[in-house]
């Protein structure tokens, strides 16, 4: 059965939260200090960790970058404010997901059950590699190389940069884009695709890809010229 952590400070929430996913057949347990996290997750046995950003002793910031020194888990934030979801945004923290405060509980479930089918469920093309062009990529390795240069990309560029090499050429859509990579709002689905195009086009850029392979197609979307 799968188990969930919730780090939150805020009882009334937890609570709202633990209740909404053991009436699911979800397992949860629940810490309400930041430095409880990276312990239990080391543990085992956690599938999914809920992670609230204003804890009392640290930021859930902090302890995400605690955490992707040593765990994949995925990490769904809880954000009361719009600074913070733009730092959650930013995605350089590894985190998976975010729910903005005031929720319902039944769509954090839904995000948390998002996060746990997709765990399970491997891409249904990975392990496979790929060259196109001056590209190579290594599935199982989650590398891409450019001119033998390997990039040094987030997981989520490399979602995007994996998803326009496999059809060079072709325009995908910004919401194809985040299908390949991640779950999110579709309202933020825009911005978090251009804001990962922008930081992969400086990267290819400094990697010597001059022009930029990357074309936009206004109101369409992306594609790649290899
Ligand atoms: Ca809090």
């Amino acid at each position: 059965m799968p188990r969930v952590l919730i780090a939150e400070d805020e009882t009334a929430i937890a609570d709202a939260v633990l209740y909404a996913l053991r009436s699911e057949g979800i397992e949860a347990d629940h810490c309400l200090l930041a430095r409880e996290v990276a312990p239990r997750v080391r543990a085992g046995g956690v599938d999914v960790v809920v992670l609230d950003v204003g804890l009392p002793d640290a930021s859930g910031f902090d302890v995400c970058r605690e955490l992707r020194g040593f765990s994949d888990v995925p990490v769904i934030f809880l954000t009361a404010r719009n600074d913070e979801i733009d730092r959650v945004l930013g995605l350089e923290l590894g985190a998976d997901d975010y729910v903005t405060k005031p929720f319902s509980p039944r769509e954090l479930v839904a995000r948390v059950r998002a996060r746990l089918r997709r765990s399970v469920a491997p891409k249904a093309d990975a392990g496979a590699s790929l060259e196109r062009g001056a590209f190579a990529v290594d599935r199982d390795g989650h590398r891409i190389r450019f001119r033998d240069q390997l990039l040094d990309l987030t997981r989520y560029e490399y979602a995007l940069l994996d998803a326009l090499l496999q059809r060079p050429g072709a325009i995908l859509s910004r919401a194809q884009l985040m299908d390949r990579g991640w779950d999110s709002d579709a309202d933020s689905a825009d911005r978090t695709v251009d804001t990962h195009v922008k930081t992969l086009r400086a990267k290819l850029r400094a990697a010597g890809a001059d022009p930029d392979p990357i074309r936009t197609h206004r109101g369409l979307g992306y594609a790649i010229e290899t």
